[in-house]
């Protein structure tokens, strides 16, 4: 193969649980993991004659990401049946919305590796319903539950514009981080809460002339993991199966394929997309959508500064490392809980060092955020002020705010229970240093001599200060009285 360069092209189907109380249509709760067939009624089972009624909180957070994502928001839209019998559609029909979505076109903006970021268009978000679910356990017969009946879906379409295996995987953890800043959904991967469709294709160029291959959507993928690496496996068989047989891409040979999570490989599941015929329709058992200029700035005004907003202003703002602000602000608790810290009078970067270096370890052991350890931004703020004058050492403030999770609010306190506190009494401290000289003649010799052992001898001397005062002098106040001493 000569002069052989190709780009990968991705576009994403992400299906996004919302985090209402009831179901779409009916008053049926939203629950996981209940017993099979629990949380049903006439509508979501599908019975004849049983009548839909909107939920309109499902409504308010789909409008809510619309706003987020950028989209432009029509004041009217409808819902669609769209039409197809499997065994956990009792309806033979989902309610979807077909081509008056309540989302039309946006963009997101996703962070990359460098600090930079990249804009990727949005198509449209509509809302719909989702399925029940077959069970397959390995019986003689397949079993249906229809408790995720009617459940409420956003579902968002983007444009052919990631181009990695990577950028992908930012994009929906990027979407995750939004859509629980929002509060609109608990976005758990592993209660399918995100499901991803990623359409994959490349444009390769041999020799001057440009090829596209043909198109594979490889169909719910709901971790991270399973959506980045299904991405760069397609890329790498669709470029060998290029450079095999050169078959490109033609209307309609687009394919189908699953992911096997075991074996790391895509699995074929039709080869050519069926022309679906869904009849989509406007279903008359619903009135369709008006959404004024009072409803929507009311939505508006439960919008809040957006992750990657708030991940550039800590940049900006505090100097922090673009990783460390991801870091801080990869939960909307944990990152006001910053801000509020620093709010109270600490020093950015010391809150920073603090919380991923100590905090965040402890939320991990207790399975919480930062925000819930119990320790209050005030108290927090106070320990920083600690360290920063000198008070305690940095190793102390990190001890200190281990106790604290405990929900001890009072870091004075605790310093002084823990003998953390340096000795910044210059009389006591110097009593101490007249000691260790009194002790040690000859490493004083060596530090007068001058010369290569000079600087050991004084860093001797130092080491011993800082044993006499069992660690809890303050170092650069011990230095300055010891070079005093010595006369330098
Ligand atoms: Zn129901
Ligand atoms: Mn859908």
């Amino acid at each position: 193969m000569t002069n052989l360069d190709y780009k990968i092209i991705v576009g994403l189907e992400i299906h996004v649980q919302l985090a209402t109380k009831t179901k779409m249509f009916c008053g049926c709760a939203l629950s996981f993991g209940e017993d099979a067939n629990s949380r049903v009624c006439p509508v979501c089972i599908g019975m004849p004659g049983a009548l839909p009624v909107m939920n309109k909180q499902a409504v308010e957070f789909s409008l809510l990401a619309g706003l987020a994502l950028n989209c432009e928001i029509p004041s009217f839209t409808k819902w669609d049946r769209k039409s197809y019998y499997y065994p956990d559609l009792p309806k033979n029909y989902q309610i979807s919305q077909y081509d008056l979505p309540l989302n039309g076109t946006g963009f997101i903006e996703i962070p990359l590796e460098d600090g930079t970021s990249k804009r990727i268009r949005i198509t449209r978000a509509h809302l719909e319903e989702d399925a029940g679910k077959n069970i397959h356990a390995g019986d003689a017969f397949s079993r249906v539950d229809l408790n995720r009946a009617g459940t409420p879906l956003l579902e968002i379409v983007t444009e052919p514009d990631l181009s990695s295996g990577t950028e992908v995987r930012a994009l929906a953890i990027e979407l995750q981080r939004i859509v629980r800043y929002l509060g609109i959904s608990e976005a758990d991967m592993q209660k399918g809460h995100m499901r991803f469709e990623p359409n994959i294709n490349l444009a390769i160029t041999k020799d001057g002339t440009e090829y596209r291959t043909p198109i594979t959507e490889v169909k719910n993928l709901n971790s991270f993991r399973a959506l980045q690496r299904s991405v760069e496996y397609e890329a790498r068989r669709q470029l060998d199966e290029f450079i095999d047989t050169g078959k490109t891409m033609v209307m309609g040979n687009k394919s189908t394929y699953g992911w096997d999570d075991n074996r790391n490989v895509t699995v074929l599941q039709r080869e050519k997309e069926e022309a679906h015929d869904y009849r989509y329709f406007p279903d008359p058992d619903l009135v369709p959508v008006e959404v004024d200029e009072k409803w929507l700035s009311k939505i508006k005004s439960r919008l809040c500064e957006l992750p990657l907003q708030k991940q550039k202003r800590f940049v900006e703002q505090f100097g922090l490392s673009d990783y460390d602000a991801g870091v801080l602000t990869a939960d909307k608790a944990t990152a006001e809980f910053f801000d509020e810290t620093v709010k109270a009078g600490a020093e950015a970067k010391r809150v920073c060092n603090l919380l991923t270096q100590i905090g965040l370890k402890l939320a991990n052991e207790k399975n919480c955020s930062v925000a819930e350890l119990g320790i209050l931004p005030k108290a927090l703020a106070k320990l920083c002020v600690m360290a920063s004058e000198g008070q305690i050492s940095a190793s102390a403030a990190q001890t200190i705010l281990v106790e604290m999770s405990g929900g001890e609010n009072e870091p004075e306190k605790i310093a002084e229970e823990k003998n953390l506190l340096q000795k910044n009494d210059t009389g006591e401290l110097e009593k101490i240093v007249d000691e260790v000289l009194a002790n040690n003649p000859d490493a004083i010799a060596e530090v007068k001599a001058g010369g290569k052992k000079s600087k050991k001898a004084s860093g001797f001397l130092m080491g011993q200060i800082i044993k006499a005062t069992k660690g809890s002098a303050n170092p650069q106040m011990a230095a300055k009285i010891l070079s005093q001493k010595l006369g330098q």
